[in-house]
């Protein structure tokens, strides 16, 4: 991955990579949430099972409320599929 092909193009390849790209891209989902104060926005996202937020108590400790509002909000999503 990231790698400059140093041969002609290989369009097999090429297309492998953009299948797999758009295979992540379809795993990603992204939720919006704002502070406490309304003065912040937080974005959690879920990229192939894990779980991120932009918030600060993400980045200290690797879990916070938005995640777990985030998979309040997929577990409402996945029961409207049913
Ligand atoms: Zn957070």
């Amino acid at each position: 991955m990231g790698v400059i092909p140093s041969e002609p193009y290989n369009f097999n390849r090429l297309k492998e990579l953009e299948s797999e790209f758009l295979e992540q891209k379809a795993s990603i989902k992204r939720y919006r949430f704002w502070g406490e104060k309304k003065d912040k926005k937080y974005t959690v996202r879920l990229i192939n099972g894990e779980w991120s937020c932009t918030c600060n108590g993400y980045a200290y400790r690797g879990e916070c409320k938005h995640i777990e509002m985030g998979k309040e909000m997929l577990s409402y999503e996945e029961m409207e599929d049913e």
